[in-house]
């Protein structure tokens, strides 16, 4: 990764290498730790963070769903985002912001009341998370042999760092078979989300994307369903098959690293032409032009640094 000169830690702006924790915290051991990304990108009038609010204060809820008390707020966490990318003085197009909180040193045992919390915001300069050529020409998905982690024992919902143990092994697999990224299937069977990123489908010119009942509450699922609706397409949320995902006319993943990528290949049946579909595409120039503050009528999702 590319390392950048602070990273904010508990309220103090810390050199890179000097943001440490003890090898015995809390989160090492028992996985509970809350976490965000969130994205800044290089507009004409500078750096601009994208839906930065929301992201905050989903980081605030993930915390309060794992029983983590964060003691800054949305706004004072929002404002130290802002200085730490004038801080941190970026060149690139693309920051990546982390935000996260997790249980520190002093406390053994799974019982994590009296474990001291640990407030981070990191930021560093990260291109596409599937590859520019993905952003392109489209990946391969596969769908993975592990269901996504029920609501009956973990918090989906929560981007909490526990659930990524249940998205590491099947992004592994994925790629340990010769695709780029899983999908996830629900304990039902229907489409839940990738292993970082929203699933969306197009069939007959509807766009199709899955509830959140078993997915993280995605800001760019959620960006891309109104820019989708702004457009003119019709949006439904609706449970997904297997089956259904395999005969789509388009597929493409959507999340803050992920941005808009096209799938051109799922357990390897072509989906559609075998490239980046009209409607993807569309949406993906749609989604650039927003983040890059091209596009007046969703400035308000922009905060500039
Ligand atoms: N699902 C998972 C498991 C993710 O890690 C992400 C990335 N944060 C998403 C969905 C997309 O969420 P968002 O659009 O809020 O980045």
């Amino acid at each position: 990764m590319d390392a950048a000169k602070y990273i904010w830690m508990n309220g103090e702006y810390k050199a890179w290498d000097d943001a440490k924790t003890h090898v015995l915290s809390h989160t090492i051991h028992y996985g509970n730790g809350v976490i965000e990304g969130t994205k800044a990108y290089k507009t004409a009038d500078g750096y601009a963070i994208f839906r930065l609010n929301d992201h905050t204060k989903r980081l605030k809820e993930s915390a309060k769903m794992t029983l983590i008390d964060i003691p800054y707020t949305v706004e004072e966490m929002n404002e130290a985002q802002l200085e730490l990318i004038r801080k941190n003085e970026f060149k690139g197009d693309n920051v990546y912001l982390r935000p996260f909180a997790f249980l520190g040193y002093g406390v053994m045992g799974v019982y994590h009341k009296d474990a001291p919390v640990e407030t981070v915001l990191a930021a560093w300069e990260w291109g596409a998370y599937l590859g520019e050529e993905g952003l392109k020409s489209g990946i391969k998905l596969k769908i993975a042999s592990m269901t996504r982690a029920g609501n009956t024992s973990s918090m989906g919902k929560a981007k909490a760092t526990a659930n990524y143990l249940n998205s590491q092994m099947a992004k592994f697999e994925a790629i340990d078979c010769g695709y780029d990224e899983a999908l996830l299937l629900d304990d039902q069977g229907y489409i839940a989300e990738a292993s970082g990123a929203c699933f969306f489908m197009v069939k007959d010119e509807e766009i199709i994307t899955p509830p959140n009942d078993n997915s993280l509450a995605s800001i760019t699922q959620k960006t891309v369903i109104e820019i989708a609706k702004d457009m003119g397409y019709t949006v439904a949320r609706r449970r997904v098959t297997r089956e259904e995902v395999y005969v789509a006319d388009e597929v493409f993943l959507t999340g803050t690293a992920a941005e808009i990528t096209p799938v051109k290949d799922v357990d390897a049946r072509i989906i559609g032409n075998g490239a980046r579909g009209e409607i993807t595409e569309k949406i993906q120039t749609a989604y650039f032009d927003i983040v890059f503050g091209r596009n007046e009528k969703y400035k308000h999702y922009l905060t500039y640094v």
